[in-house]
């Protein structure tokens, strides 16, 4: 690997630099710092108002291409980035899912409507997206999912049930997997279709989670129609996009932004509460530095193999594991640092940080599932990297 950065790349990271401080000034000053900024609501007015001064400045999409309103950057930019964001603990944009999944799956399948209608609303975010994959009986085996689309002259008629949908409540848009050949083998019957959340015959209903946060949702399908010209990509090839897709969402660099943010916020909480000097918490601390720093490395090789053109390697898996790992373990920390008060919830008269803690330690169980549950990074690990038998 190769640390060094080119005087273009230098120039990149001062014009970030330049506009960042102030602008996350200004956004603090108005909104402070708060839990939003970890769950990402697009629902949340002070998520929403830092994109809106991202995307204003011309910071959302960096690597989209400039027809499509992005900022046409490269990975290392893309790297400067986040580590300046980092470097100020600012937080991410919204819409996460339109911007990093469904914006570059359209821009490889979509046809030029389907960008001309999109792409540009899922920048701004005022189109926020979903992701309708998961079903009841399908999560980790995604391709046996059941929900069924049929035609119906220019239409696809859908029935079924989606679950897990992460902000389905606030979405506009929804990127659908459904079966529209159930005769064929599993992986081949497939479509994927963009679908307007405002069609008549959708339900959605919230789950809410241990955290007392309700952000995702199961979403019942009733005789929902979609229009023939709404599916992305051809008709049932639907599981190249879906794959696709996840790649994208085993992202590496925003990962390892949160892990850092969040393994900072820990120190800081020894530091504090005076038990940073403890010799079992500095080794736990010390642990927690070193597998963030892991984390980076790991990252960054990705990041050189896919610069020289070589296929995806055994980083993907192995930094999803490594991150919900050590960001649970980081929450742990947090635990111990606080003791009993790290079970006094928000609203609680002496819950520390108005619950943050508590918050944390439950909502970090859900690195450990979303996007592949760490078993089945192990079994990639194993069966794919390691050539042990299934
Ligand atoms: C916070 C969060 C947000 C999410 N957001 C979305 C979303 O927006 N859209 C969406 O479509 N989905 C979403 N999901 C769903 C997520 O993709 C699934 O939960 C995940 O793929 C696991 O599927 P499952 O819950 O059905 O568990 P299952 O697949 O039923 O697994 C249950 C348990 O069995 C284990 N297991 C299963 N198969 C194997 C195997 N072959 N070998 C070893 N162990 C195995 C799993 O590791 C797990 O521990 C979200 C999940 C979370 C936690």
């Amino acid at each position: 690997m190769d640390f060094r950065y080119t005087p273009e790349e230098e120039a990149f990271r001062q014009e970030f630099r330049a506009w960042l401080a102030p602008h996350l000034h200004a956004h603090r000053a108005q909104w402070g710092e708060d839990e939003d900024e970890f769950t990402q609501h697009p629902s949340s007015p002070a998520s929403l108002a830092w994109h809106k001064r991202l995307y204003d400045g011309g910071w959302v999409g960096l690597q989209w291409p400039k027809e499509y309103g992005g900022r046409g950057a490269t990975q290392m930019q893309q790297v400067i980035y986040t580590e300046e964001s980092m470097r100020l603990g600012a937080p991410p944009e919204v819409n996460g899912m339109g911007i990093n999944m469904v914006g570059p799956m359209l821009m490889h399948y979509g046809t030029a409507e389907q960008r001309t209608t999109h792409l540009r609303k899922i920048l701004s975010a005022d189109d926020i997206w979903c992701q309708g994959f998961s079903e009841p009986g399908s999560g980790s085996d995604l391709a046996s999912l059941s929900t069924r689309a049929v035609q119906d002259g220019d239409d696809y008629v859908v029935s079924g049930s989606k679950i897990w949908t992460s902000n389905a409540h606030n979405a506009q848009w929804c990127l659908l997997l459904a079966r529209t050949d159930p005769e064929v083998p599993k992986h081949k019957g497939i479509t994927c279709f963009l679908l307007d959340m405002q069609t008549p015959g959708i339900t959605i209903r919230p789950l809410l989670q241990m955290s007392g946060d309700a952000e995702f949702n199961q979403v019942f399908f009733d005789q929902v129609r979609i229009p023939k010209r709404r599916i992305l990509g051809q008709l049932n090839e639907g599981w190249r996009v879906a794959i696709s897709t996840l790649s994208h969402e085993r992202g590496g660099m925003r990962q390892f932004m949160r892990l850092h943010r969040m393994v900072h916020m820990v120190e800081d909480l020894a530091r504090e509460r005076g038990v940073s000097k403890d010799g079992v918490m500095r080794q736990q601390l010390a642990q927690l530095h070193i597998d963030t720093e892991v984390q980076r490395l790991t990252v960054l090789r990705a990041l050189t193999r896919q610069l020289r053109g070589a296929p995806p390697g055994p980083e993907g898996s192995i930094q999803k594991l490594c991150f919900s790992r050590v960001y649970m373990r980081a929450a742990q920390v947090a635990e111990q640092t606080l003791g009993p008060y790290s079970q006094l919830d928000k609203g609680a008269k002496h819950a520390v940080a108005d619950g943050h803690w508590t918050f944390q330690s439950l909502f970090a169980r859900r690195y450990g599932i979303a996007g592949g549950t760490d078993q089945i990074q192990l079994n990639i690990i194993g069966e794919r990297q390691l050539g042990l038998p299934k």
